[in-house]
C-alpha cells in the first residue's frame, strides 16, 4: 500500500483550494488507516466539520484522491473519538470571549514556533470583518418583541448556510437590528475559525465599489466579497434606487449563494416595501427567512436598561428603571443615550442616580410625560398645524395635503397614547387598523431622511405635551 498517498492527496487538494480553506477544513483530516476495498475511512473532528468537508469539499478530495491512487477510492467519514484519534480535531480553540476590537489575541508561542524560532503572530479573529465585539449574543436581551428573531440569528450562527439563507432582518430604527446582525458574525468569528466574515454597510459596500470601479480594482472587489463564508449586509434599503451597485450585489448573492456561504440583511422594511428595488433582487432577499423586529414591551426596555447601566458598572433602582423604560419607547438608541445622559451628569454633579436627579437631567425629555395626551387633542393640533378643518382631516380625502397629515396624526397617536392600531383606525372615521399600521411604518420610514418631517413631529410633540 502506497504511504503517502494522502501526503500527495493533500498536496493535491491544496492547488485547487485557498490557503484558507485547506487549513481549516482540509489539513486536519486524518485517514484512519490505509485504503481498503478502494474504500478509506477519515477522521473528522466534530459534526459540524463533517457536514461541511462532505458537502464543499468532498468531490475535489475524491477527485484528487483518485488521480493519485490511480483508480477510484471511496471516502468514508467518521467521527474521531475523543482521546486517541483526538488529535484530529487539532484546529485551534476558539477564545472563550471574543477580544474587544483592537487588543489582538496573541497566540501561545508554542502553538506556532516547533522550531523555537520566536516569530510574534498576532491573530485577532475579527481582523478585517468590520465587527464590534460588543454587539454579542450575550449582551442582547431578548424578550417578545426579539424573541423569534433572536432564536432565528442562534440558529444561523451555529448551522451558517445550513439553517436559513438569507437570513433578513427588519425593523424600525434603533430597535437592535445592527446589534443581532453583529451576534451573528462574532459568534460565528468565535466559533467557526475557519470561516470567513465579513460586515458592511450596503453604503459602504457601495462606495467600496465605485472607488474600485475608479480604480480598476473591481476583480478584486468581487473577489473579496465573493470569497466570504458569512456576508453580513446592513441596512440593504440604502441601495434601493442605485442600480448599478443592485447589479453588482445581485451577483455578488448569487455567487455566495451556489458556494453555500451563509447571507444575513437587515433593512427597515419587509422586502415588498422597499422601493426602487429591482424586482429580481427583492424576490432574491426575500428567498429565506424574513424576521422583524418589533419595538420592545416595557419589561424589556427595563431589561435592557438594567443590563447597559451594570455593563457600565452603575446599579439602576428600580422606579429610575421603569421611569426611563416609559419616557422613551420606540427607540432603544435613545433609551441608552438617555441612560448615558444620566450617569454622565451624577458622574459630574457627584450624585446618586435618583428618580429626581433623572427628571432633573431629562428635563425636556420627559416634560409632559405625565400628562395625558388624547386622540382627539392630537387630531386638533394636527388639524391646526397643517391649516386643515378636523372634518378633513378624518374624511377620506386621499390627496397628499390631507394624506400626509392624516398619516402624520395615525402616527403621533400610536407613539403618544397607549390606543391600540383598531382603536386608533376607529377614532380616524371608522378606518381599518392596518392603514394606520401603514401610516406608522411610512412615518417611521420617511423621517429618518426628511428633516422636514422630523422638524414637523417635533414641533408638534411638543405643542402636544404643553
Ligand atoms: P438598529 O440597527 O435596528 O437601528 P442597533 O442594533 O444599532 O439598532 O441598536 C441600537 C442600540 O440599542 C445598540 O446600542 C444596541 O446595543 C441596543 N439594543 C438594541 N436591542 C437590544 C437588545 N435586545 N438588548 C440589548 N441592547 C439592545
Ligand atoms: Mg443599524
Amino acid at each position: 500500500m502506497d504511504d503517502h498517498l494522502w501526503e500527495r492527496t493533500l498536496d493535491a487538494v491544496k492547488e485547487q483550494v485557498s490557503l484558507r480553506v485547506f487549513d481549516a477544513w482540509i489539513k486536519p483530516l486524518r485517514p484512519a488507516g490505509p485504503v481498503a476495498n478502494d474504500q478509506i475511512e477519515l477522521l473528522v473532528g466534530d459534526p459540524l466539520t463533517m457536514d461541511m468537508v462532505q458537502k464543499r469539499y468532498g468531490a475535489i478530495l475524491e477527485s484528487c484522491l483518485a488521480s493519485e491512487a490511480g483508480s477510484h477510492v471511496q471516502i468514508a467519514y467518521r467521527l474521531a473519538v475523543k482521546g486517541s484519534e483526538a488529535e484530529v480535531a487539532d484546529r485551534p480553540e476558539p477564545p472563550e470571549q471574543a477580544a474587544p476590537a483592537g487588543t489582538p489575541r496573541a497566540l501561545d508561542k508554542s502553538d506556532n514556533d516547533p522550531d523555537g524560532v520566536s516569530v510574534d503572530v498576532v491573530v485577532n479573529p475579527l481582523e478585517g470583518t468590520g465587527l464590534d465585539p460588543r454587539f454579542s449574543f450575550e449582551s442582547f436581551v431578548v424578550g417578545g418583541c426579539n424573541q423569534f428573531v433572536h432564536a432565528a440569528a442562534e440558529r444561523v450562527a451555529e448551522r451558517p448556510a445550513r439553517a436559513y439563507n438569507p437570513l433578513f432582518i427588519h425593523g424600525g430604527v434603533g430597535l437592535g437590528k445592527t446589534h443581532i446582525m453583529q451576534a451573528i458574525g462574532n459568534r460565528v468569528a468565535r466559533t467557526h475559525p475557519g470561516l470567513k466574515v465579513l460586515y458592511i454597510s450596503s453604503e459602504k459596500f457601495m462606495t467600496e465599489m465605485i472607488h474600485s470601479l475608479r480604480s480598476q480594482g473591481i476583480m478584486a472587489f468581487k473577489e473579496k466579497f465573493r470569497s466570504v463564508d458569512l456576508l453580513l449586509v446592513d441596512d440593504i434599503q440604502f441601495i434601493a434606487g442605485k442600480r448599478a451597485t443592485q447589479e453588482e450585489f445581485f451577483h455578488t448573492f448569487n455567487a455566495l449563494y451556489e458556494t453555500s456561504s451563509q447571507i444575513v440583511l437587515t433593512s427597515d422594511s419587509f422586502p415588498a416595501d422597499i422601493e426602487n428595488l429591482e424586482e429580481r433582487l427583492r424576490s432574491r432577499l426575500a428567498m429565506g427567512l424574513v424576521a422583524d423586529i418589533a419595538p420592545p414591551d416595557l419589561e424589556t426596555r427595563v431589561a435592557i436598561l438594567k443590563q447597559k447601566a451594570s455593563m457600565v458598572g452603575i446599579e439602576l433602582m428600580d422606579d429610575v428603571a421603569f421611569f426611563l423604560a416609559d419616557a422613551i419607547q420606540t427607540n432603544i438608541r435613545e433609551l441608552e443615550g438617555a441612560l448615558i445622559r444620566v450617569s454622565a451628569f451624577a458622574s459630574l454633579t457627584h450624585k446618586p442616580i435618583t428618580l429626581g436627579l433623572v427628571k432633573e437631567t431629562l428635563r425636556d425629555l420627559v416634560k409632559g410625560h405625565d400628562k395625558q395626551v388624547t386622540i382627539e387633542a392630537i387630531q386638533k393640533t394636527v388639524a391646526n398645524y397643517y391649516k386643515l378643518r378636523l372634518s378633513d382631516l378624518l374624511s377620506d380625502k386621499r390627496t397628499r395635503a390631507y394624506s400626509h397629515p392624516r398619516q402624520v396624526a395615525m402616527y403621533l397617536c400610536k407613539q403618544l397614547t397607549s390606543h391600540s392600531y383598531p382603536q386608533i383606525g376607529q377614532q380616524f372615521g371608522d378606518r381599518d387598523h392596518t392603514t394606520v399600521l401603514h401610516a406608522v411604518k411610512s412615518v417611521e420610514k420617511k423621517q429618518a431622511k426628511d428633516a422636514n418631517l422630523a422638524e414637523e413631529l417635533e414641533s408638534l410633540r411638543t405643542m402636544l405635551r404643553r
